[in-house]
C-alpha cells in the first residue's frame, strides 16, 4: 500500500543564508589575500597535529555555519602552506587571481557535467572558443586550432595531457606494431608525470628510456636518435618521444626542431611539455619558449601554473584529433543524444580519461577578458624582469653561483660550500617562515630554485629573500 513519505530533505542552509555566508566567504578570501604576506610561507604544523584536533566522527546533526568557520581559522589555517604568498617561491607557482576564482565559484554554483555537447553547450563551446583564443594570445601554430584537423581541451593537470598523447600515439600504432615492442622516450630531466603515464598507459620499465641531457640539461637530440636506432636495431618501436619547454628543475628547453626531425625519421609521436614555460608566450618577446611547436603532434601547458588562473586549468593541444579520440571514445547507449549522432559537435569526454568534466573554460574566460594580452604579457614579464635582477645579485655575490640559465622565472643556484650548506640554507629560509623554496639536484648537487610567479610578488619581496640569502651565506 501506497504511504506518503515521511522523510524531506530539509537543506541546513536556505538561500538566504548562503547569500549572507557567501558574501562573508569573499570578504573571508580578500581578507586573506590582503594578509596573506604576514604568515609563515611554509606551514609550521608536525604531522598529524590536524588530525588530532578534529572529533574522531562526524556530526550527527548539522553544526552552524559560523561554528565551521571558527574551526578553519583555527584548525585549518595552521596547516596551510601559503601559496598565494608574494613570498612563495617554491616548485612552480600555482597563480590565483580574483577574477579566475570568481569563475571557479561560478563553476561550482553552475554544477554543471559538460562530458557532451548536449549536458551544456556553453560548457563545450566556451572551451572551444578559449583553446583558440589562447592560440592567438600565445602565438601558437594554427595546427591547434578547432578549424582544422586538430583543436584544444582544457585537462585537469599536464600529466593528464601527457597520459592522453602518450594513448594517442599507440593508438596511432594500433595494429602495425605490438603493445610490448613499443619504446617511449624523453630528457633525463623530464618531468615524473611522463614516467607515470607511461606505467598508467601499460609501458614496462625497460620500454621507457630516459635521454641525456647536454651542458644546459636540455636533451641531447644526437643521444636521442642513438637510442631510437639501437632500438630499432633489436626488434622495438619507438613510438612516442617527449620533449620539454622548460624543465621543473632549470626551466631548460630541449631542441624541439631536431627532436622533431628525429619523430619524423622514426614515425613517433612528438608531445611538448611547456607546463611553466608555455604561459610566458603572451608576451611576444618570450616566444622563443613555442620554437618547434608547428612540427609537433601535441602540446601542453599550464595556465594553472602562471597565468592567473585557479589550479586545475591545463591546456593540451593536438594537431590531429583523430587517435585521440580513437583512443578514448566509448559510446553507451545512455550518452547518445542527436547532436553526438549527427557529428556535428565536440564532446570533450573523448579528449580526455575521465567521463564526467568541470566548466574550467569559465574563469579563463574571465581571466583573458578582465586582463587583456597586454595585462597577461605584462604580468609574466614583471616576474621574468624580477628574476633577472635576482639572478644578477646571485651571480655578484662571492658565495652563490647561479647554476643554469635564467631563460624565464626560475632562477637554479647554489652556495658554492656544497650540498650540505644548501640544505642547511633552504631549511633556515623555511622553518624561519619568511619565504619558501625548494631544492632540485642539477650534476649531483643539490641545488636551490627561486620560482618568481606569485600573484602578488613585487620586487620588494625578492629584495627580501636576496638580503635572507645572503645572511645566511
Ligand atoms: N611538467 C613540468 C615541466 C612541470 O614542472 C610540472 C609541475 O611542476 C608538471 C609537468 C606536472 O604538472 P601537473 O601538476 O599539471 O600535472
Amino acid at each position: 500500500m501506497w504511504q506518503s513519505p515521511s522523510m524531506s530533505y530539509e537543506p541546513p542552509m536556505s538561500n538566504d543564508e548562503f547569500r549572507r555566508a557567501g558574501h562573508e566567504m569573499i570578504d573571508w578570501i580578500a581578507d586573506y589575500w590582503e594578509t596573506v604576506e604576514t604568515r609563515p610561507v611554509l606551514s609550521q604544523v608536525a604531522p598529524g597535529d590536524l588530525r588530532a584536533a578534529l572529533p574522531a566522527s562526524p556530526p550527527s546533526t548539522g553544526e552552524a555555519w559560523s561554528e565551521i568557520m571558527s574551526d578553519v581559522d583555527e584548525l585549518i589555517m595552521p596547516g596551510i602552506t601559503h601559496w598565494q604568498s608574494p613570498n612563495f617561491f617554491a616548485y612552480f607557482p600555482a597563480n590565483a587571481s580574483p577574477p579566475s576564482v570568481l569563475g571557479e565559484l561560478m563553476s561550482a554554483g553552475l554544477g554543471v557535467q559538460g562530458m557532451l555537447w548536449a549536458t551544456s553547450p556553453a560548457c563545450t563551446e566556451l572551451e572551444t572558443h578559449m583553446m583558440d583564443w589562447m592560440v592567438d594570445l600565445c602565438g601558437l601554430p594554427d595546427r591547434f586550432r578547432s578549424s582544422g584537423s586538430g583543436g584544444g581541451v582544457i585537462q585537469d593537470s599536464a600529466s593528464s595531457g601527457a597520459l592522453v598523447a602518450i594513448l594517442a600515439a599507440r593508438e596511432r600504432t594500433a595494429g602495425q606494431y605490438r603493445w610490448d615492442e613499443l619504446v617511449a622516450y624523453t630528457s633525463e630531466h623530464a618531468h615524473s608525470s611522463m614516467l607515470k603515464g607511461c606505467r598508467i598507459a601499460g609501458l614496462m620499465e625497460d620500454q621507457v628510456r630516459l635521454i641525456q641531457s647536454d651542458e644546459n640539461f636540455a636533451m641531447d637530440a644526437a643521444a636521442l636518435r642513438e637510442a631510437m636506432q639501437n632500438d630499432i636495431v633489436e626488434g622495438r618501436r619507438p613510438f612516442f618521444v617527449q620533449a620539454t619547454a622548460g624543465t621543473t628543475s632549470s626551466t631548460a628547453f630541449d631542441p624541439i626542431e631536431e627532436i622533431a626531425d628525429i619523430c619524423k625519421d622514426f614515425v613517433a609521436w612528438l608531445h611538448v611539455d611547456g607546463a611553466f614555460a608555455g604561459s610566458a608566450a603572451v608576451a611576444p618577446e618570450f616566444r622563443f619558449v613555442n620554437d618547434g611547436l608547428d612540427r609537433v603532434d601535441s602540446y601542453t601547458f599550464n595556465p594553472h601554473k602562471w597565468l592567473l588562473t585557479n589550479f586545475d586549468c591545463s591546456l593540451f593541444y593536438v594537431a590531429d584529433r583523430q587517435p585521440m579520440i580513437a583512443a578514448l571514445s566509448v559510446l553507451p547507449e545512455y550518452l547518445r543524444n542527436a547532436a553526438t549522432d549527427a557529428g556535428s559537435v565536440v564532446d570533450y569526454r573523448d579528449w580526455q580519461v575521465p567521463l564526467g568534466r568541470r566548466f574550467r573554460a569559465l574563469k579563463l574566460w574571465f581571466v583573458i577578458r578582465t586582463h587583456g594580452a597586454e595585462g597577461l604579457a605584462n604580468f609574466v614579464r614583471s616576474h621574468v624582469e624580477m628574476a633577472k635582477d635576482f639572478d644578477a645579485k646571485i651571480a655578484a655575490h662571492p658565495q652563490y653561483e647561479v647554476v643554469a640559465p635564467t631563460a624565464l622565472s626560475l632562477v637554479t643556484f647554489r652556495h658554492i660550500g656544497g650540498d650540505a650548506d644548501n640544505e642547511r640554507i633552504r631549511d633556515a629560509i623555511n622553518h624561519g617562515g619568511e619565504a619558501y623554496i625548494t631544492h632540485t639536484k642539477l650534476n649531483d648537487q643539490v641545488v636551490l630554485r627561486l620560482a618568481i610567479g606569485a600573484v602578488r610578488t613585487e620586487q620588494r619581496h625578492i629584495d627580501a629573500v636576496y638580503s635572507l640569502l645572503a645572511a645566511l651565506a
